[in-house]
């Protein structure tokens, strides 16, 4: 994604650019073999949608025509974050649910439906060249079916992902390794799809996440287009769901709310599970290099790869390339040109963007007694305070409203730091110490859609609130 998004930008600025792809692709919506998170629920944020809005106008309107649902997720979603239920709103960050290979075949569409981009298939970069200096990479030895070839180009981004080889690359150029953060956490998604109910409307999507350190479970159920319903469960350290039929259920039975169970429970299945494991998050800190050379730059799950419960990754994406091409637009009319100071200045920039997702997502993390990683100074109270956060948002809009601008990259954390919500906030911390959780939060009741007065019930008019 990282790469396609690349190539619409730099599109712009360049005569040709060239996307090499390892593996042949699908001439449909399907899943990739080196891309085989597709298969699992690909939320996107409201930052992400905005750049994909931006860069193909005309896609969401596409999207939707086809089955994917646009939606207002403070009123379409229900979601048990940490513990508490989040409080229905209009108003709130928009998203579109769609599955990951449809969003991804339909942006390729339009990325190759451009004159100056060429996709060239089973080509996989070897290498890269540099001029003789070594300050500046010039271009990549590609292999492909027709052997080795090298190509020269003004510009090489590397949006690779986590198997990427510049660290290898940057060493043998002697710029030595990028310092690599991890935080381990040995999360497994199991994931299949569902034929989604008819007229079923009591939400688009049903995220019910885990309350650290007792609960390591999540699930998620999302609209997708085709009428379907895709269905992810996780869990932390080697809890992981089972593929069998039997087991995917049982599993499902176990997480922190009975809800997501419920709905699926007599819900037809399209598909067999499937599973993936996702050892860490990584941030690989290439903007702390000492040295970097010009010519080259890297974007996408390459430079950070999340913990994808948040959803953070394709926007991360849409959000880099978006900087990519500002930054060379900004370059190519400055005197000194593409090649001074371009590369360094976007992966530092780059970092601001990564170090929002990186803060909240290994905060959450971090909780667990279980994951690996270093423990900044202050966690504890920092998580006490995300915890009253996550559970303020169960019951105030506004409060709610703060944390979604954040969240969905709308805003960064000065977000949070405006006094209606700082006060609120310190107010339910102190009411915290003095009132048990369950007066102060709604932990049980799925709360139904604004407007609508009646639970939401589950398929069958089961009803599931617990
Ligand atoms: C289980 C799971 C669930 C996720 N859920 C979400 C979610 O809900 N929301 C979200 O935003 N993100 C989610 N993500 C993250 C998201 O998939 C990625 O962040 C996003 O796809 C950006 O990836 P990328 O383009 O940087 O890399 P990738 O998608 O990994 O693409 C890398 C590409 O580079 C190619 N390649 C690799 N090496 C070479 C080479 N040497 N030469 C040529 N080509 C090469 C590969 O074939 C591949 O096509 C999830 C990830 C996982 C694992």
């Amino acid at each position: 994604m990282a790469g396609l998004l690349s190539a619409r930008v730099l599109s712009e600025h360049f005569e040709k650019v060239i996307i090499l792809e390892r593996e042949r692709l699908p001439e449909g919506p399907e899943a990739r073999k080196n891309a085989p998170q597709g298969r699992h629920i690909h939320a996107l944020l409201e930052a992400g949608l905005t750049v994909l809005d931006g860069l193909f106008p005309g896609l969401v309107q596409d999207l939707v025509q086809e089955g994917a649902d646009l939606v207002d997720l403070a009123r379409d979603a229900a979601w048990f974050q940490s513990g508490s239920w989040k409080v229905r709103y209009e108003g709130g960050p928009r998203s579109i649910l769609v599955s990951r290979p449809f969003l991804e075949w339909k942006v390729r569409a339009r990325v190759t439906a451009l004159p100056n981009i060429e996709v060239w298939q089973g080509y996989g970069v070897e290498e890269l060249l540099t001029d003789a200096s070594r300050t500046r990479v010039t271009g990549a030895k590609v292999k492909g079916p027709e052997g080795e070839q090298t190509l020269e180009g003004g510009l090489v981004v590397d949006t690779s992902g986590r198997g990427s080889r510049a660290p290898h690359w940057l060493e043998a150029m002697g710029y030595g390794r990028p310092e690599e953060e991890q935080v381990g956490i040995d999360l497994g998604y199991t994931s299949r799809l569902y034929e989604r109910p008819a007229n079923f409307d009591a939400w688009k999507i049903l995220v019910v996440n885990g309350r650290a350190p007792e609960a390591k479970r999540s699930g998620f159920i999302s609209n997708v287009e085709g009428g379907r319903w895709i269905v992810s469960l996780n869990g932390y350290f080697g809890d992981h769901a089972p593929t069998d039929d039997a087991g995917f259920l049982e599993f499902a039975r176990g997480l922190p709310s009975p809800h997501l169970y419920e709905y699926i429970r007599d819900a037809k299945p399209l598909t067999a599970p499937v599973s993936h494991k996702i050892p860490t998050s990584r941030w690989m800190h290439y903007e702390k290099m000492a040295r970097f050379p010009e010519g080259f730059v890297l974007l996408g799950d390459t430079v950070c790869a999340l913990n994808p419960v948040f959803g953070q990754g394709m926007t991360v994406a849409c959000l880099g390339a978006k900087l990519l091409g500002e930054k060379v637009a900004r370059a190519r009319t400055s005197p000194e040109g593409l090649h001074a100071g371009l590369a360094r200045g976007f992966q530092k920039e780059l970092s601001k963007i990564v170090g929002l997702c990186w803060f909240l997502t290994t905060t959450m993390d971090l909780a667990y007694p279980e994951t690996r990683g270093k423990r900044p100074f202050g966690l504890k109270a920092v998580q006490w305070s995300v915890q009253n956060m996550i559970d303020l948002t169960s019951l105030d809009a506004k409060a709610c409203h703060a944390f979604y601008e954040v969240l969905h990259m709308r805003k960064g954390m000065e977000g949070l730091l405006q006094p209606g919500f700082v006060s609120a906030l310190m107010a339910y911390n102190l009411r915290s110490l003095f009132v048990p959780r369950e007066q102060r939060a709604n932990l049980t009741t799925l709360p139904p859609a604004p407007g609508r007065t009646v639970p939401p019930a589950a398929p069958g008019e089961r009803d599931v609130a617990a």
